[in-house]
């Protein structure tokens, strides 16, 4: 396997493409939107100065890392000739059947089809294709050139040499695959969702403020983030969609989205991404205070 492509330019587009790109696969990095192309490179750039600057990497590394990633706006183009295509676009179960039904007519019949969905079902997903076999989950988590984790998730009907190569080849990007089955939320959110939803319904419930109960998690649990600063960085939008997935996929109401995270989401306040969500970020990531809504 020589030749990735993925889809999406975004938080993790650009990280998946990093990590393969420094690990000597040539990528080509697809997006409908220049800006996010751009942006995605610009980040990569960054990230690359940040390990030089730490003599993790050299400059010759980051010019060869760079050098392995090409950028296109047309999937069908971007795919040709690759080996296994991630994709990373936005978490929306309509874009992403579009999409693989398109990887499914555009790339040859032996592609691999990864998806880095946070939520919604490989089986679904693969059902759309004719390969179904060769559908699989590849799960990693945000910043992906520093997190370990890859969650490798079966589809019903990925076969076991596709998972293997997929758990083998997450060990030559330098991280640890975990293989799990296709169930809602899959285990990392599954465990995770639930514990960001209560802390939000605990804050919606007066029990304690956004710094208290971010606290208690750090200092208590031993967490380096509190579950609403985490909710912040992954994207309040992405944490609701994921309860909703679960909501519906188990009909167990204990998955139920605080009504207070709909509304922030609903006013458009996404954490991070929109500069405001539990934490407010106009002056930077160093500089986050408390939200005015959320201060006291
Ligand atoms: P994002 O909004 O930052 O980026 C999504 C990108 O997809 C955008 O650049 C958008 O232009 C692009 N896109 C939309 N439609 C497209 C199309 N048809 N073809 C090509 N590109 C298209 O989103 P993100 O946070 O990077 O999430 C991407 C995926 O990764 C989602 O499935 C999400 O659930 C998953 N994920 C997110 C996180 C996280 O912490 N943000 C963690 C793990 C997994």
């Amino acid at each position: 396997m020589k030749n990735v492509a993925v889809i999406g330019a975004g938080t993790m587009g650009n990280g998946i493409a990093h990590t393969f790109a420094q690990s000597g696969y040539k990528v080509a990095l697809i997006d409908i939107s220049q800006d996010s192309l751009d942006r995605g490179l610009g980040t990569i750039s960054k990230n690359l100065d940040r390990m030089i600057a730490k003599e993790r990497i050299t400059e010759a590394d980051k010019a060869e890392t760079l050098g392995n990633i090409t950028t296109y706006t047309s999937i069908e183009e971007g795919v040709k000739g690759t080996d296994l295509v991630v994709e990373a676009a936005t978490e929306n179960i309509d874009l992403k059947l579009k999409i693989f039904k398109q990887l499914d007519e555009a790339t040859d019949a032996n592609t691999i089809l990864a998806s880095n969905t946070s939520s919604i079902s490989i089986t679904k997903i693969a059902s759309v294709t004719n390969r179904a076999d060769k559908v699989i989950g590849m799960h990693f988590m945000n910043p992906v050139p520093i997190m370990k984790l890859v969650e490798v998730i079966r589809g019903y009907a990925t076969s076991d040499e596709v998972t293997d190569l997929i758990m083998d080849l997450s060990k030559k990007l330098g991280k640890t695959p975990t293989e799990v089955n296709d169930y809602p939320g899959f285990v990392a959110n599954r465990i995770l969702m639930p514990m960001i939803n209560e802390a939000i319904i605990t804050l919606h419930e007066g029990v304690a403020g956004v710094e208290e109960i971010d606290t208690v998690m750090k200092l208590g649990m031993a967490h380096p983030m509190g579950p609403l600063q985490l909710a912040d960085f992954i994207g309040l939008d992405v944490c609701l969609s994921i309860l909703n997935v679960m909501y519906e996929g188990f009909g167990n109401p204990k998955y139920a989205p605080s009504p207070l995270l709909v509304n922030m989401v609903t006013a458009g306040k996404l954490g991070v991404k929109s500069g405001e969500g539990f934490y407010d970020y106009s002056e930077g990531l160093k500089a986050a205070k408390l939200s005015k809504q959320f201060a006291k």
